[in-house]
């Protein structure tokens, strides 16, 4: 597919960041090329249309989340071309109002998710986004604020998946991702 390579393509890969030992890919060159960023959008709507939306009973999407702080680049797009709400996953502390949290594990200790209380309602269809997924902890934590507020989760997209992780096979439903990485 000639779109996934494109994307592919702009990729960077950051030796030993942000520590000795770690490769970080980097996501901010496509975002610093219109042609693109709009050929990733445009590569996850028609997948989410043709594959997911296809797939769901309902036949639509409710509510995309984006997780903090790379799903927000990603997420409020997406949901304004489905026409579906866009609500944020932060990092504990940075929202108002009363919260429902998830603790998650991270390479040195745990960290917590939150999510407004009122932002899912019982019911609703959910895609959760993300620029990667690694061991799967922060997307596993969406998932389950998703849960605890009733909604049900479609589907996980990533621009990049880290397969060696396995991340994804902790979640409880598909993940999809353009560049699957070793
Ligand atoms: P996980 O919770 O799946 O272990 O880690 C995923 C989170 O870490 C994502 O929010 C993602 O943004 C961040 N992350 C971890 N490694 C990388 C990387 O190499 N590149 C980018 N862009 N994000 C990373």
């Amino acid at each position: 597919m000639a779109d996934v390579e494109f994307i592919k393509s702009q990729l960077t890969a950051h030796p030993d960041f942000p520590k000795k030992g770690i490769v970080f890919l980097d996501i901010f060159p496509i975002l610093r090329n219109p042609i693109a960023f709009e050929t990733l959008i445009t590569h996850f709507i028609h997948h989410i249309t043709s594959h997911t939306i296809a797939a769901a009973p309902s036949k639509k999407i409710d509510v995309v989340v984006g997780l903090d702080a790379r799903g927000f680049l990603l997420g409020p797009i997406i949901a304004l071309r489905l026409g579906a709400a866009f609500v944020p996953v932060r990092k504990q502390g940075k929202l108002p109002g009363q919260c429902v949290s998830a603790s998650y594990e991270k390479e040195y200790g745990t960290d917590s998710f939150e999510m407004q209380a009122d932002a899912i309602k019982p019911g609703q269809t959910v895609i959760v986004v993300d620029d990667l997924i690694a061991t799967g902890g922060s997307a596993t934590a969406a998932g389950e604020l998703i849960a605890k507020q009733g909604g049900k989760t479609l589907e996980y997209l990533f621009i990049i998946e880290l397969m060696f992780l396995k991340g994804g096979s902790k979640l409880d439903a598909p993940v999809y991702s353009i560049v699957q990485s070793d």
